[in-house]
């Protein structure tokens, strides 16, 4: 199963990547733990990166691009992935679909989690309160949804043309949205089977 997942931030995309990777079998790709451990390490990419990101501003498609590409050459992928927080923007849709049509492994599926803004913030307050991620303070998590808005929501609607994107209500409890997801993705097999 190579399948992407899409939200606004801290609409759950990383908790439940976390629990289907499980179910799956598959792993989880994420974008921004990956820019967090390139920050954490100090490399030059993390570099780069850290003010970026601290300001809730996509960092350039140039790095991403580059560290998706090596994430995807690794054997572990062999058999799919759980891609989260990539593509942001159409340019990254694009790229992603070169890449994974020059890999030959094309998407099975693109799950769309909707949280309403006001659930979003008060999620990330907690977020911010217990983790002290900096781009989780209330004032650049306004900047990180005008992004999402301007950048991203392009994204599902260009998955959405081509018949690939499924959007599931990820207000509930973990469970039920974990359920949900699963559902959505078994309509899509049955669907791409018959
Ligand atoms: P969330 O899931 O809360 O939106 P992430 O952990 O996915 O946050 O991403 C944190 C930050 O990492 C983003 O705000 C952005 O600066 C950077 N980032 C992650 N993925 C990408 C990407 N595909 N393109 C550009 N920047 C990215």
């Amino acid at each position: 199963m190579r399948l992407v997942l899409l939200g606004p931030p801290g609409s759950g995309k990383g908790t439940q990547a976390t629990r289907l990777k499980v179910e799956l079998g598959v792993p989880h790709i994420s974008t921004g733990d990956m820019l967090r451990a390139a920050v954490a390490a100090g490399t030059p990419t993390g570099l780069k990166a850290k003010a970026v990101m601290d300001a809730g501003q996509l960092v350039s498609d140039d790095i991403l691009l580059a560290m998706l590409e090596e994430r995807l050459s690794q054997d572990d992928v062999k058999g799919g992935f759980i891609l989260d927080g990539y593509p942001r923007n159409l340019a990254q849709a694009d790229a992603l679909d070169h890449l994974l049509a020059k890999i030959g492994q094309p998407l099975d599926a693109v799950v769309k989690l909707d949280v309403p803004n006001e659930a979003i913030i008060a999620r990330c307050e907690i977020r911010f309160a217990a983790e002290h991620r900096k781009d989780d303070d209330p004032a650049v998590v306004r900047d990180r949804l005008k992004v999402y808005a301007e950048q991203t929501a392009p994204v599902a609607e260009f998955f959405a043309r081509r018949g690939k994107l499924q959007v599931v209500d990820g207000v509930g409890e973990l469970n039920e949205v974990t359920a949900r997801i699963k559902r959505a993705l078994s309509a899509e097999s049955a669907a791409a089977n018959g």
